[in-house]
C-alpha cells in the first residue's frame, strides 16, 4: 500500500538564500501537513551518509561537500500520494527542465543546488525520515 508521507530538506543553496520561509509556504498551500521539521548543520560524514547510495556517482564527492556546506532544513510530509505529488511539486532534478512554477523553477540555481530534496519511494521516504528524526518527534 502506497503510504501517505515523503522526506524533504531545504538544501543549503536555498536556505542561504533566505528561501526556506517561501519554499514551507508552498508546500503547505500545496496541502502537506508538517508532521516534522528541525533546522541543522549535516556534517560531511552525515551527508556521506545519507547520500551513500549515490556513492559511485561522479557527482558524489560535490553533492557530499555541497550538502554539508551551510546548514538545511530537514521535514517530514504528510499527504495523500505522498510521493508523487511532492516529486510533482518540486520538478526536475535540473532546474532547467523542471517545469513552471515548480519549487526547483522558482528557487534552484543548478543542477546541484537545487533549492530541495524529496523521497523516490516509500521505502526511501522510511529511511531518510528516520535518519532524521525518532518517532517522538513526529506529529
Ligand atoms: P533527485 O531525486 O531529484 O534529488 O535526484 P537524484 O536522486 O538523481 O540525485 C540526488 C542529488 O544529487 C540531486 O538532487 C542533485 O543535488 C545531485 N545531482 C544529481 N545529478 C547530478 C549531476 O549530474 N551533477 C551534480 N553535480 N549533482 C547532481
Amino acid at each position: 500500500m502506497a503510504s501517505n508521507r515523503t522526506f524533504t530538506m531545504v538544501k543549503p543553496d536555498a536556505v542561504a538564500a533566505g528561501h526556506t520561509g517561501a519554499i514551507i509556504d508552498q508546500i503547505i498551500k500545496s496541502g502537506f501537513k508538517l508532521v516534522a521539521m528541525k533546522y541543522l548543520f549535516l556534517s560531511p560524514e552525515k551527508a556521506g551518509q545519507f547520500y551513500a547510495v549515490h556513492s559511485e556517482r561522479p557527482f558524489y564527492k560535490d553533492l557530499v561537500a555541497f550538502m554539508s556546506s551551510g546548514p538545511i532544513v530537514a521535514a517530514i510530509l504528510e499527504k495523500d500520494n505522498a510521493i508523487e505529488d511532492y516529486r510533482k511539486l518540486i520538478g526536475a532534478t535540473d532546474p532547467t527542465k523542471a517545469e513552471a512554477g515548480t519549487i526547483r523553477n522558482l528557487f534552484a540555481k543548478s543542477i546541484d543546488a537545487n533549492a530541495v530534496h524529496g523521497s523516490d519511494s516509500d521505502e526511501n521516504a522510511q529511511i531518510e525520515g528516520s535518519f532524521f528524526f525518532s518517532a517522538f518527534e513526529q506529529f
